[in-house]
């Protein structure tokens, strides 16, 4: 049993990151998806590693903001009102969540090691796979159009003082220096110097999956469908082409994990939380970091291939048709905080954010199970967590436990 390789299923950012984590241990490892790696949520994101989001968003201020979220479908937060009743459940434990300030300080006690791990791995990942053109040292900038939105970020500054991040506040004129061609209308920023970003997330993912194979990696295209068990220990992953006999596996499905893990009879409250972007042409883009519109919701982040605008959050049910309105709103932003910069529409895309309703997400042994392990529920920092996600699987297959920090990750935490 010991010869049969890991299977890792799902080639997202999380999936892929792992996959080479464990062959880096000298695991045999196959890397299952029914697509191609990096074609779901991973594609699209913003590209930022976010090392400084060390409050989950299950919070009290989060929480406060929800009657507006209903009633508003272009605020920053909606949610898609077909899938209302059976988003229920979810939005109850999100809020009991965001309302005891033990849930709290476990989101804060469990990130805080989580994105110092991200930083530390995410400059060993790209060393050892050789990513160091897809990827730009420039800090990043987060922008104000109101004191009272730069007030609502004071909580998470606090913290990140406390624990020895560093950043600069600048005034509006400051911020138009660093990112120009933003409006008047912006009054403060906040500049963080150790900010990363990636300029083509899916190329991350790509040449991951490139790197995994040329060592010796395995990747199937298949969809999972099935388990075979012997008591605690899962012995075989069946897909729709095969049956493939497991050492071990890790579920890294995105959203779709839930799918996974109710076969092997664990919940995971993974909702969608869609995202959306559009490329344009990079006309008269003079910056070169990714610019936070903290208040509005989504980033602007100049790529490889264009400028991206990426972001707002639309709380859905699986499988539901897209509301393209949203990302229609993110051009209206562009206009209205950097009038003048990018050009004609290249693309648009839709992305599912899996969050649990504790904004927390599920890393480690599941439960009940001796070889099941997990990595989904990632939510807003998917990409930023996805080498301290390998990294954390790999020392816990590897016998070590995860530090009592990361407790409150547990995927049993569900049931
Ligand atoms: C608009 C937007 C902006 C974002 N910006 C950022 C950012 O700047 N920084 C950041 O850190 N994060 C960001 N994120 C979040 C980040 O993109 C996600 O957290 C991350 O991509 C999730 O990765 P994943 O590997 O879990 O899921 P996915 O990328 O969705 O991968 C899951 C894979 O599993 C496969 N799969 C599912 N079911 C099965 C099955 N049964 N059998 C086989 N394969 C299966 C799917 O085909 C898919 O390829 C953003 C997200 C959005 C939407």
């Amino acid at each position: 049993m010991n010869d049969h390789p890991v299977i890792v299923i799902g080639a997202g950012i999380i999936g892929t990151a792992t996959a080479r984590a464990l062959q880096r241990e000298g695991h045999a490892v196959t890397l299952v998806d029914s697509g191609e790696p990096g074609r779901a949520t991973s594609y699209g994101n913003a590209g930022f590693i976010a090392i400084d989001h060390l409050l989950p968003l299950a919070r009290p201020s989060t929480l406060r903001r929800v009657p507006q979220m209903l009633m508003d479908r272009n605020g920053p937060l909606t949610v898609h009102r077909p899938s209302i009743p059976a988003l229920l459940p979810w939005m109850a434990r999100f809020a009991l969540a965001a309302y005891s300030q033990a849930e709290v300080k476990k989101g804060v006690d469990s990130f805080v090691p989580l994105m110092a791990e991200a930083n530390v791995s995410w400059k060993a990942e790209i060393q050892a796979s050789g990513l160091g053109e897809l990827f730009k040292a420039k800090g990043a900038l987060y922008v104000y159009e109101s004191e009272a939105g730069f007030a609502g970020g004071e909580e998470e500054r606090a913290l990140q003082k406390a624990k020895g991040m560093t950043f600069e506040i600048l005034d509006g004129n400051r911020a138009r220096e660093m990112a120009p061609g933003l409006t008047d209308r912006i009054v403060r920023g906040v500049y963080y110097p150790d900010g990363m970003h990636t300029i083509n997330p899916y190329r991350v993912v790509a040449m991951l999956a490139e790197r995994f194979a040329a060592d010796g990696g395995s990747i199937l295209r298949s969809r999972v469908r099935g388990f075979g068990r012997d008591g605690n220990r899962v012995t075989s992953v069946e897909t729709t082409d095969q049956s493939l006999f497991a050492k071990a596996v890790v579920i890294a499905a995105g959203r779709a994990s839930s799918e996974l893990t109710r076969l092997l009879g664990f919940n995971a409250p993974l909702v969608s939380e869609r995202g959306y972007h559009v490329m344009l042409a990079p006309d008269n883009v003079r910056f070169d970091l990714p610019v936070s519109l903290a208040e509005r919701g989504f980033v602007v982040t100049p790529m490889q291939e264009g400028l991206r605008l990426a972001g707002t959050v639309e709380l859905a049910a699986p499988h539901q048709p897209p509301s393209w309105h949203r990302a229609d709103l993110l051009v209206r932003h562009l206009k209205d905080v950097l009038p003048g910069v990018g050009g004609t529409e290249q693309s648009r895309w839709i992305g599912e954010r899996p969050s649990l309703p504790d904004f927390r997400p599920a890393i480690g042994r599941a439960p009940r199970l001796a070889n099941v392990y997990c990595g989904y529920g990632h939510q807003h920092v998917g990409l930023t967590l996805a080498t301290a996600t390998g990294r954390l699987i790999a020392r816990q297959m590897a016998g070590e436990e995860l530090p009592e920090a990361l407790q409150p990750c547990d995927p049993g935490r569900f049931g």
